[in-house]
């Protein structure tokens, strides 16, 4: 409609506002059009049905939607429009001043005259010489003959229309608010033009609208029980499902008097995409995209306390990745990122849909998983865990290979809510790093106090690297032939000032995880070097032994440390040995190697430790270079019957020219056995226990060494 004509409504709380806007109960037939008047209108003026309205004293004009022109007029609307002539009304532009919204509804009412013939009945002020005009106009289709559709527009003015009558139509008419009035049965009664967009199809029922039937009847219950609802909810419309705020409140039917409701709504769906945004931000890690602390935490009360009283379990697996630190500070942040990302991924495909991953920040994920036999279950995904975190991740261009450390606490065994059973997890977790990483711990009473201790171990044992109260002692490598001293093994003591001489498996543990080995390793190779410097002066040819641990092997300062040392004392290289044990050269990378050969490459020579207990992998044998190994003492103890293997393995030593040294000899009889095998020396409690170095002198001047004088023969 042209710009100058306005919609306004009685003020609220009279009825009017309601009857004007209301649609004819019952529709008239769609008119059959007078024939063909043309687009451009007043010409057509004399046709016979149409002359004949110009008889009636109620203005009629004709509206061409889309030329946005009066196509024909009657008499009496000419003089409403204050129109001279037939001619000059139908040559006014109607749309050079009409506001889009208009033009949009118009295009509505168009396509409803189309659609299902629609009438509508409302109030508009038009503005013909810049005066207001309010008119109560009822308005239908009809079709122009070449088969656009057009508006015939009946009007009648308005009774005391007051000002805010007339301004309440207008907000009806134009607000963005959907308000809609049915009869109690479902039937639309009548729509505002927003509304009208809103909807799906003009005969849509109230409960066809509700996109849950739920959120349906909850809205319809309310309305029962307290006469108004309002509930935010799932509505179909014409642009598809949207979320709407809608208000119901029951009324009476304006027009007829019956009981009806009558309902505004809202789009809130925006607001309701970005609760909906917010909320899953709330429950999830920005990194990875998994679940986070409060959802795991949230899933654990609504799925795992049920179980409480049935014979289902649930599990807290906490995984925490080894020394992810070290790749964030050797890689940067965003590696370390990647590798999260990744890993997080990995893990959320080796649990089954129902287990749920999440993500605990740092390095720490955490699994919630339920079943009948919960540990079998445990150890299966920690089977899987361990497979596909062993998989090795390119980040930054590198090839890393990570492992896990697995604690884990049950439910309702380990305790009765989450943060319980999380410290017990955590608790778990941290005992399986001290037991050596890549393990996994079920939690157990006492884990606590063992903590304790633990951490109270780390510290005395920081101060005493800091005040140096480690000594080596040396357990003798002797000779099978001739019973001289070839060497030694340095084996770290702790002397603690109260609880006396401290044997290394109380504590290398500790040093391991807690970082300090390194400190610790660098003292026992400085005291070892020094040690070594001196007996070489005195002319023993010893050669002397010293332990690393992974840890260590895997520092990367390790061997610019060794050469430090090795400059400063002056110790000659070929005097030390390096131990090392299998588990330091896993992995599919060749790290180990180039370790190996930077020892090599200062002058050291390496022994192969404890072989035979851990993976007995012979083709290390070969690929690493190793001058010595040393026979682990379970198989120089081993029954008779199991010394065969023993055998095979120095066998294996002597084709490929390693030096075999048994280790833990204690009696006379495995000494005979292991020299008719060939084994040149060996280290046992038969011969010596370790020694101090006032004691270790003394041996050695009693027995004699290489290259020492020999006082005893
Ligand atoms: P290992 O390298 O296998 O050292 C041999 C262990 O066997 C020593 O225990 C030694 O005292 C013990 N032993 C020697 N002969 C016999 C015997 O005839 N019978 C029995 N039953 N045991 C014997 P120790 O000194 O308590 O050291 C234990 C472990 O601590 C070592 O095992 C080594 O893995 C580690 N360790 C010792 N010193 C160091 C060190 O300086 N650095 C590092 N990283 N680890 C060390
Ligand atoms: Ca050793
Ligand atoms: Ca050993």
């Amino acid at each position: 409609m042209p710009a100058s004509m306005r919609v306004v409504t009685p003020p609220p709380g009279t009825d009017g506002a309601a009857r004007a806007a209301l649609p004819d109960a019952n529709p008239p037939a769609p008119r059959a059009g007078p024939p063909a008047p043309h687009a451009s209108a007043c010409d057509t003026a004399d046709h016979a049905g149409l002359v004949a309205l110009n008889l009636v004293r109620q203005p009629v004009w004709i509206f061409d939607i889309d030329r946005q022109r009066v196509h024909w007029a009657n008499v009496a609307a000419l003089a409403v429009w204050q129109a001279d002539s037939l001619q000059a009304l139908c040559a006014r532009d109607m749309g050079r001043d009409m506001s889009a919204s208009v033009a949009a509804r118009l295009a509505q009412y168009q396509a409803d005259f189309v659609s299902h013939q629609a009438t509508f009945n409302e109030q508009w002020t038009i503005y013909p010489a810049g005066k207001p005009v309010s008119l109560t106009v009822h308005y239908s289709g009809y079709p122009l003959p070449d088969g656009r559709m057009a508006m015939v527009c009946e009007a009648r003015p308005v009774d005391a229309a007051t000002p805010d009558s007339l301004r309440s139509v207008e907000a009806l008419l134009h607000t963005p608010v959907m308000i809609s009035l049915y009869s109690l049965d479902g039937t639309p009664l009548y729509r505002n033009p927003a509304a009208r967009t809103a909807v799906r199809s003009h005969d849509e029922r109230l409960a066809q609208r509700f996109a849950s039937a739920d959120a349906c009847a909850r809205l319809m219950h309310t309305l029962a029980v307290a006469g108004q609802a309002t509930l935010t909810m799932p509505v179909h419309t014409a642009a598809g499902q949207r979320w709407h705020e809608v208000s119901a409140s029951q009324r009476l039917d304006a027009a007829t008097g019956d009981a009806a409701v009558l309902l505004s709504e809202v789009d809130v769906t925006p607001l309701k995409e970005s609760e909906a945004h917010a909320r899953y931000l709330s429950m999830h890690d920005p990194l990875t995209g998994l679940p986070n602390r409060s959802h795991i935490r949230q899933r654990f009360i609504d799925t795992a306390l049920p179980l409480r009283g049935t014979p289902r379990q649930a599990a807290l697996v906490l995984i925490d990745l080894d020394h992810f630190k070290d790749i964030n500070d050797s890689l940067g942040h965003a590696a370390g990122d990647e590798l999260l990302v990744e890993v997080g991924g990995r893990l959320r495909r080796s649990v089954r849909r129902s287990d749920l991953v999440a993500r605990f920040g740092g390095d720490e994920f955490l699994i919630l998983l339920q079943a009948d036999d919960i540990r079998s279950e445990v150890h299966r995904i920690d089977q899987r865990i361990r497979s596909v975190v062993a998989q090795p991740v390119v980040v930054a261009g590198t090839q890393v290979h990570v492992s896990a450390t697995v604690g884990v606490s049950l439910f309702p065994d380990d305790g009765d809510d989450f943060e319980s059973l999380l410290q017990h997890a955590d608790l778990a977790m941290y005992s399986a790093k001290a037991g050596g990483r890549n393990a996994l711990a079920f939690y157990e009473a006492g884990m606590a106090t063992s903590l304790r201790t633990r951490t109270g171990l780390e510290t005395d044992l920081r101060v005493a690297l800091d005040r140096r109260q480690f000594e080596l002692h040396y357990q003798p490598r002797v000779c099978m032939d001739t019973g001289r001293i070839h060497g030694a093994e340095a084996l770290v003591r702790w002397r603690h000032p109260l609880r006396g001489l401290v044997p290394p498996n109380d504590f290398i543990a500790v040093c391991e995880s807690s970082g300090l080995i390194r400190e610790l390793g660098r003292q026992v190779f400085d005291m070892a070097a020094h040690q070594q410097a001196l007996w070489t002066s005195l002319g023993h040819g010893l050669k002397v032994s010293v332990n690393l641990s992974p840890r260590e092997f895997d520092d990367d300062g390790l061997l610019a440390d060794l050469r430090r040392t090795l400059d400063v004392t002056r110790c000659p290289p070929q005097a030390l040995q390096m131990e090392v044990t299998e588990s330091m050269l896993m992995g599919s990378d060749d790290r180990p190697l180039r370790t190996l050969q930077g020892m090599r490459e200062l002058g050291l020579s390496i022994a192969l430790d404890d072989f035979g207990t851990g993976y007995s992998n012979l083709a290390y044998l070969q690929r690493f270079p190793f001058s010595t190994l040393k026979i682990d003492r379970a198989f120089v103890q081993a029954a008779i019957g199991e010394r065969p293997l023993a055998e095979a393995i120095v066998g294996l030593c002597h084709v490929l020219k390693l030096q075999a040294v048994a280790e833990g000899v204690e009696t006379d009889e495995q000494r005979d056995w292991l020299r008719t095998l060939g084994v040149a020396e060996y280290q046992g409690f038969l011969f010596s226990r370790p020694l101090p170095v006032p004691q270790f002198e003394a041996l050695l001047a009693r027995v004699g060494s290489v290259g020492g004088t020999d006082r005893r023969r």
